[in-house]
């Protein structure tokens, strides 16, 4: 590509060139912005597109896939429950849900699970979960508060419980939700009365750039519901898991939630999500929660595969050292770059840029074969496998560099081409 011959060449045309191999997209309905590469295979923290090009994975589908790409145990668990049975009915018991179920209660101190799809979906049912709640112990309180920048997911009334989100949001909302500013227990204390049944709240905000709920609040926002006698629950579908350095990120915050979503790295790459819910927040009957899939035993297998796995003895040190050996690279780069803050927990990262430049970096990573995810226009987020090597990080850090670079010079390209 030559950068000199165009008349005003745009940022994306100086960062990126498109790959000649392209499998039409005609037929997709437009839903996210994609590169056009297709990818083919994956191998822990790699990935290869269908010209062979290798890519260092350092998004992992949104933190979905937590033990990187095609685990051996996973691998075994899916062929394994394929072989044997792989969805005997949602009307019929199977093991694989059952023991997932139970698992899943016993390591985090819940005593009822249920098992679903999607992060959306376990947030929907957490929803109705606390209205059944308030219709049994709060005189018929449903109304909900999140924090403003909060993403729950995309469907309605996950969409709703999300403050901003896609320019489009289909109104009319579902109503019984309003949104108060983040690590602000005064504006949270001031918004509840006597229709709100139940506080909703990511520990750490990740589509809001990594923005970790600070101690004081969270312990706050804990000990509001105890007082007011309303329910906490707490959205660790990107935080649970493992993905902090805990199984879940209540136990670094010494809080406790009635109830807990769970998805993403749950599954390890497969549709998988789980509503956990404790003590007096245990309120549904049967015939109120029902899917074709919930519980599907082929999904369920893969998410004790992850369980035994993030539970191994050593796993969680691992992600503990693999973070800071991150946080610590980044910091580097970013003090290079005179980029801005970086927030993190674990293998979570987010880094504030010091401009509005996220997608143009997220575009060149990709060009040097790195995967990264932008969550915000000038952030950048890094959720990498939780089996991360110190030797992936490094590699990492150097791609980074060069995105860095990249990125800088098409910039400086961009603005003597305007000067001109
Ligand atoms: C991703 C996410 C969701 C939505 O999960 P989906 O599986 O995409 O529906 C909900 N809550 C949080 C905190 C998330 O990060």
């Amino acid at each position: 590509m030559n950068l000199f011959r165009r008349p005003a060449p745009s940022l994306d045309d100086l960062i990126f060139e498109a790959p000649s191999d392209t499998s039409s997209s005609d037929s997709l309905m437009p839903s996210v912005a994609r590169p056009p590469q297709v990818f083919v295979r994956g191998q822990g923290s790699w990935l290869w597109d269908s010209e062979d090009r290798a890519y260092l994975d350092f998004s992992q589908g949104n933190a979905a896939n937590s033990l990187g790409h095609s685990p051996q145990v996973l691998i075994k668990a899916l062929a394994d429950q394929t072989k044997a049975l792989i969805n005997p009915g949602n009307g019929l018991h199977n093991r694989a849900q059952l023991n997932l179920a139970e698992r899943l209660c016993h390591r985090t101190g819940s005593d009822q699970a249920y098992l679903l799809n999607s992060g959306a979906e376990a947030v929907e049912a957490a929803i109705k979960l606390a209205r059944k709640w308030g219709q049994l112990h709060r005189g018929g309180a449903y109304r909900i508060l999140s924090a403003s920048a909060g993403c729950h997911g995309r469907s309605f009334a996950a969409m709703s419980a999300s403050a901003g989100g896609p320019e489009n949001r289909f109104e009319p909302q579902l109503p019984g939700f309003s949104h108060v500013p983040f690590n602000d227990l005064p504006a949270l204390h001031a918004a509840v009365d006597a229709q709100t049944v139940a506080i909703l709240l990511e520990p750490i905000q990740g589509e809001a750039g990594v923005i970790p709920a600070t101690e004081h609040y969270l312990k706050g926002v804990e000990r509001l519901c105890h007082e007011l006698g309303i329910l906490l629950i707490l959205d660790e579908v990107q935080t649970g898991m493992g993905r902090c350095g805990t199984l879940l990120a209540e136990q670094q915050y010494g809080v406790r939630a009635d109830i807990i979503t769970l998805g993403k790295g749950l599954g390890g790459g497969v549709p998988l999500a789980a509503l956990l819910a404790r003590g007096k927040a245990c309120c549904f009957d049967v015939g109120e929660l029902d899917g074709t899939h919930h519980g599907n035993a082929l999904m369920a297998s893969a998410g004790l595969a992850v369980l035994d796995a993030v539970l191994e003895h050593g796993f969680m040190d691992h992600v503990g050292e693999s973070g800071v050996y991150l946080g610590e690279g980044l910091a580097r780069l970013a003090y290079r770059y005179d980029h801005g803050q970086l927030r993190g927990h674990g293998l979570m990262w987010g880094l504030t840029l010091s401009e509005d430049s996220a997608e143009a970096v997220v575009k060149a990573a990709l060009h040097e074969g790195l995967i990264l995810n932008a969550p915000q226009p000038n952030c950048l987020r890094f959720t990498p496998a939780l089996t991360v090597s110190k030797s992936n990080i490094d590699e990492m850090l150097l791609r980074l560099a060069r995105a860095f670079s990249r990125v800088r010079t098409a910039q400086l390209q961009c603005r003597k081409g305007i000067a001109v």
